[in-house]
C-alpha cells in the first residue's frame, strides 16, 4: 500500500468543489456527481484506470486491517466497534464503556425515530461495514428482525456469523464479504437501512448514500453514523493545511479515503430526494471514548496483544492520539445522519 492510497489529499471537500483535485483518490469525495463531476466518458482512460485500482487497494488495506485488529478490539471491548454515547458523570470501567457502546445504539434509533411499535418496527435491517456484527444481532433482537451484515473482512463474517451461531441466531442474521458501494442486494429490500461507523471509510460517499437509498424500501429509515470533519465557513473553499495534515495521519492509519463533513451528507440526501433528513452533532457525547481506548491499550493484556496483532493495528493504535486532538480542535466531528426513503 503506497502512501498515495491512504492520504486524505486533496484539500477541498466540499461540494462543487474540483472532481480533478479529487481524481487520483479513486473518486474519494463527497461531491454528487451531477453537481461537478464531469460525465464518465470526458474522462481520461489513464484517470478511469488510475481511479480503479486505487479504489481496489483502499479496499484491500480495509480488509486487512480489519482482519488483524478484530481479535485483540474484541477481547478487550467487545463485539461493537464504535464509539460510546456518553452521560455525563458515565462510569469510567469498561462495563461503562460498553454499556455507552449499547446506548450509542439506542440513541441513534431514538434520533431517527425508529418505532417499537409491533406493527411499525424495522422488520428487515441491512448493517452496512458491520464489524463482527454487534449491531446486527443487538437490532435483530431487539426488533425480532432479520438483519443483513456486510463488511470487506473475510476474518470478520466467520467470527460474525460463529457469534451469532453461539446465541441462536443463525436464523435471524446473516453477514458476507461485499462492498458497500456495490451492495449484493436488489432494490428496495430493507426498512431499516444501518450504518455505524463505516461511512469514513468510503471513498465515493454520494455512492455510498446512493447504494443505502437503493437497498432501502420505500418510507424506510436510513441511519449513518460516522466521522466527519467540521463545516466550512462561508468563505472557506478547503479545511486549513494544518487540519489537512492532522486529518492525513488518521487516514493513513485506519485507511480512509478523504472525509467530508455533515453538511455535505445532508447535500448528498437532498440531492438523492431522501426525506426528513436530520443531522446532529454528538462530539461531545463520545469525548470520553478515545481517552478510554488508549487506557486498554496501554494494560499489560492490550499491550502485549496489541504487539502480538501486528504493524498494521500498532500504526493503529499510534494514532489514537491524533483523534483526541482532532476533537479537541473541533475539527473531528461525530455525526449522526437520518433520513428517510419517500414512500
Ligand atoms: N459497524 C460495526 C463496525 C465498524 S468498523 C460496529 O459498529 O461494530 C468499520 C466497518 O466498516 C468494518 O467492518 C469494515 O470492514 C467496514 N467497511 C469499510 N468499508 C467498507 C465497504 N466499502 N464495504 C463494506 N464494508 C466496509
Amino acid at each position: 500500500m503506497t502512501s498515495l492510497l491512504h492520504t486524505c489529499e486533496p484539500p477541498s471537500l466540499r461540494l462543487r468543489s474540483s472532481l480533478h483535485r479529487h481524481s487520483r483518490l479513486g473518486g474519494r469525495t463527497a461531491t454528487p456527481s451531477h453537481l461537478s463531476r464531469p460525465p464518465r466518458s470526458r474522462r481520461p482512460a489513464a484517470a478511469r484506470v488510475a481511479m480503479t485500482t486505487a479504489s481496489d487497494e483502499l479496499g484491500k488495506g480495509i480488509a486487512e486491517f480489519y482482519d488483524k485488529s478484530s481479535g485483540l478490539w474484541e477481547s478487550i471491548w467487545g463485539d461493537h466497534m464504535h464509539h460510546g454515547f456518553y452521560d455525563a458523570g458515565a462510569p469510567a470501567t469498561i462495563t461503562g464503556h460498553r454499556a455507552a457502546q449499547i446506548q450509542m445504539v439506542e440513541e441513534a434509533l431514538r434520533f431517527a425515530a425508529v418505532s417499537d411499535d409491533p406493527l411499525k418496527k424495522p422488520k428487515r435491517i441491512v448493517d452496512v461495514g458491520c464489524g463482527i456484527g454487534g449491531s446486527s444481532r443487538y437490532l435483530a433482537k431487539k426488533y425480532g428482525a432479520k438483519c443483513e451484515g456486510i463488511t470487506l473482512s473475510p476474518v470478520q463474517v466467520k467470527r460474525a456469523h460463529a457469534l451469532a451461531t453461539a446465541e441462536g441466531l443463525e436464523d435471524q442474521v446473516s453477514f458476507q464479504v461485499a462492498d458497500a458501494l456495490k451492495q449484493p442486494f436488489p432494490d428496495g429490500q430493507f426498512d431499516l437501512v444501518w450504518s455505524m461507523e463505516s461511512g469514513e471509510h468510503m471513498p465515493d460517499k454520494t455512492k455510498f448514500v446512493g447504494e443505502l437509498a437503493r437497498v432501502a424500501a420505500p418510507g424506510a429509515t436510513i441511519i449513518i453514523v460516522t466521522w466527519c470533519h467540521r463545516d466550512l465557513s462561508p468563505s472557506e473553499e478547503s479545511l486549513q493545511p494544518n487540519e489537512l495534515n492532522l486529518l492525513n495521519k488518521i487516514c493513513n492509519a485506519y485507511y480512509l479515503p478523504a472525509w467530508c463533513s455533515a453538511s455535505d451528507y445532508v447535500k448528498i440526501a437532498q440531492s438523492l430526494s431522501l426525506e426528513d433528513i436530520k443531522t446532529a452533532d454528538w462530539s461531545e457525547n463520545v469525548a470520553p471514548f478515545w481517552p478510554a481506548v488508549i487506557r486498554s491499550a496501554l494494560t499489560w493484556q492490550g499491550f502485549t496483544s496489541l504487539l502480538r496483532s501486528g504493524w498494521k493495528t500498532i500504526r493503529g493504535a499510534l494514532a489514537m492520539p491524533f483523534m483526541i486532538e482532532g476533537y479537541n480542535k473541533k475539527l473531528i466531528k461525530f455525526a449522526i445522519i437520518a433520513c428517510r426513503k419517500p414512500t
